[in-house]
């Protein structure tokens, strides 16, 4: 017997229909013995269209009670699932984040998870009942409701599994699994099997939607068991490993892209020990998280320096450049909303030269621009103009030849 958490997102309880066979999804685990802590999502389409009630009252809603409201979507269905499983004759207690204390910070609408208090669960568990959790919420100390981000209800999941030294996280998904890039932009994109933690950290975060980034960054630390699987359809998924658990290393796992950026450009800085931090410091301390970041010295002592932001937050940078710029001084401020990142990731990049320029090469025959280049060990991200995204994901996927072979060597 072992102890299984199981997540489900929203399109897999998208109405009672979806729930009832949840239901007996969950009832069928139940059956073999094991031990189920289910965490649900709202259901699709349920958490944006609560945050547009908030946009309608408000054009920037109060981050705390923006959370108050979100949470009710992930409370519908932990009611309805259990009322689906005791139907089926299951025992089946629900809980919301704060009751069984889901402690977070209080950044709201982006709460970390600070610890989690499993006695409530053990106690049902032992009960023989199933256990439903409400994922994408938790609680401060001083007892306000909290939301761990869009996505969030994976790392519910995932914190739960460590907390309770789960034998495996199940993430249940409209998708297959983790694919060597985005299906619908590439007719081969292939099932990955296997997928180190941190190539998935390099997927998720780069655009590959399948699971929350924090989540995949818990499952790695605490060596959580993580597979990503269809609820409609049987399979073994896609398991989320440890590097050393891995056999045989492909060069690269995949394609992964990012068209949810933004870029600014402070042009014509002195270059001069500090600039970099008096631009991107301001920016950093208003919890605008900053990707890529690059700076080029030109020839008459002056410096432009570029990063990229998430679009939503790019009008908000921009003014905080504008006000920054006098006293740097620099020349202008410029915002790029029309960019796209696109990224080759593959933990076999590391033993593996010439990585670079077939990218490059691949890109070139299609002449696409490319305006920044970062690197790492295990990834090489190019961003480019939007509109020439998936033609950079499908040239790469080819070039690679990841449609091919098994381990896309
Ligand atoms: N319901 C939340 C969202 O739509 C959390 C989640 O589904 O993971 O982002
Ligand atoms: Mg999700």
């Amino acid at each position: 017997m072992s102890l299984i958490v199981q997540k489900y997102g929203g399109t897999s309880v998208a109405s009672v229909a979806h729930i009832e066979s949840v239901a007996d999804k969950v009832a069928r685990f139940r059956a073999r013995g094991h031990d189920i802590v289910v965490v649900v999502s709202a259901m699709a389409g349920e958490t944006n269209r609560l945050a547009a009630l908030a946009h309608e009252v408000m054009a920037q809603p109060t981050p705390r009670e923006m959370d108050v409201l979100l949470a009710a979507g992930e409370q519908v269905t932990i009611a309805l699932l259990c009322m689906a499983l005791e139907r089926r004759g299951h025992g089946a207690r629900s809980f919301t984040g704060g009751q069984i204390r889901i402690l977070t910070d209080d950044s709201h609408t982006r709460a970390r998870i600070r610890e989690v208090d499993c006695s409530r669960v053990r106690d049902q568990l032992g009960q023989g009942n199933v256990v439903v959790v409400a994922g994408f919420q938790g609680v401060t100390e001083q007892g306000s409701i909290t939301t761990l981000g869009r996505g969030g209800s994976d790392t519910t999941a995932v914190a739960l599994a460590a907390a309770l030294a789960a034998d495996e996280c199940q993430i249940y998904t409209d998708v297959k699994g983790v694919y060597t890039t985005d299906p619908r932009i590439v007719d081969g994109a292939r099932l990955l099997h296997h997928v180190t933690f941190e190539e998935m950290l390099e997927l998720a975060s780069l655009g590959a939607k399948v699971l929350q980034i924090r989540a995949v960054e818990f499952a790695g630390k605490y060596k959580v068991p993580l597979r990503v699987l269809s609820t409609f359809e049987e399979g073994p998924g896609t398991l989320i490993t440890l590097e050393e658990q891995e056999m045989e290393k492909p060069t690269i796992a995949g394609v992964a892209f990012e068209r949810n950026e933004a870029k600014l450009t402070v042009k014509g800085v002195p270059d001069q020990p500090g600039i970099a931090y008096k631009v991107i410091g301001p920016v950093s301390e208003q919890g605008i998280e900053v990707d890529v970041i690059v700076q080029n010295a030109a020839a008459d002592g002056s410096n432009d320096i570029s990063f990229t932001v998430k679009r939503d937050d790019a009008e908000r940078s921009l003014r905080i450049l504008e006000q920054v710029a006098p006293s740097l001084p620099a020349q202008s401020v410029h915002l790029d909303t029309k960019i796209a990142k696109v990224s080759l990731v593959g933990v076999g990049m590391r033993s593996h030269a010439g990585i670079a320029s077939r990218m490059f090469q691949a890109l070139a025959r299609e002449n696409i621009n490319i305006q920044i280049i970062t690197t790492s060990e295990i990834k090489i991200s190019v961003v480019i103009e939007e509109k020439y995204m998936e033609l950079a994901v499908r040239s790469l996927h080819g070039a690679f030849d990841l449609q091919n072979h098994e381990n896309g060597q």
